[in-house]
């Protein structure tokens, strides 16, 4: 079967309602307000479509993970002047400038060299890149960000970069596997706890206001720890083929 777009913007639009609700309980019960916490609706391998029918609801902010991808989309959205695009994933130094030139931020810098790579890429934005460092919480050689002894040297490398703003940090904490019938995402608490205690640690919210932590399966639990922004995708969009 397939949806009209009447269908698929009535779902979409609901499950926009349900993430947000979601954000804002577990803000009001953790005391905060939940106008701090900004929703990033992760759309990497959906239609540009779908994009617009969340923006139709009402969404501004979408992460794109693969730098063709939000090439390909960004210029099919062009019309929708207040869209803001985030780069999520893990990003290649030769694909930073189609990068550089449509996102206002970029959640997983986790080297000197990216960082370089991205600030020379920024001559025609009118205003400094904003930039999150991606930390390295699992210790697994295979993944992506800084590990935690090496944040410092870094964070102070791109405040040194003229054409880039430090915003913040940003984590995907392990696959940890679930137990039955623990709390869903609690097992990635101790990854967020870690995350917000190195933002402490390093010049707190003053130097690093954004804190990227939190995903479909744990935001609430991220959100609790002190997230600003969550990126959720399978909630909004459904799940990836
Ligand atoms: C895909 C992705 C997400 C969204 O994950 P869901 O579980 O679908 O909500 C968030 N962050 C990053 C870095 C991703 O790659």
């Amino acid at each position: 079967m397939t949806l009209s777009d009447d269908e698929v913007g009535q779902r979409l639009a609901a499950r926009l309602r349900d993430v947000r609700s979601r954000i804002d309980a577990a803000a009001r019960r953790s005391g905060r307000d939940p106008d701090e916490i900004t929703l990033v609706a992760v759309s990497k391998t959906k239609p540009a479509s779908d994009v617009e029918a969340a923006y139709r609801a009402g969404q501004r902010v979408f992460g794109e993970n693969y730098a063709q991808e939000l090439a390909e989309k960004s210029a099919t959205l062009a019309h929708l002047g207040d869209l803001e695009w985030h780069f999520i994933g893990r990003l290649q130094t030769n694909k930073a400038k189609y990068v550089a030139r449509v996102a206002t931020l970029v959640h997983a810098v986790d080297s000197m060299r990216l960082a370089d790579e991205l600030g020379k890429r920024t001559g025609e934005r009118t205003t400094p890149l904003s930039v999150l460092v991606e930390v390295n919480l699992g210790d697994e050689a295979s993944k992506g960000g800084v590990r935690a002894d090496e944040l410092g040297a870094l964070l102070r490398h791109i405040e040194g970069v003229s054409s880039l703003r430090l915003r913040g940090l940003m984590c995907i904490p392990p696959h940890v596997s679930h137990d039955a019938s623990a709390v869903p995402g609690e097992a990635a608490r101790p990854f967020h706890q870690r995350l917000r205690s190195l933002r402490d640690a390093h010049g707190g919210a003053t130097r690093l206001p954004v804190l990227s932590m939190g995903m479909t399966d744990d935001l609430e639990v991220a959100v609790e720890e002190g997230a600003t922004m969550v990126r959720v995708g399978t909630a909004i969009f459904g799940a990836r083929g």
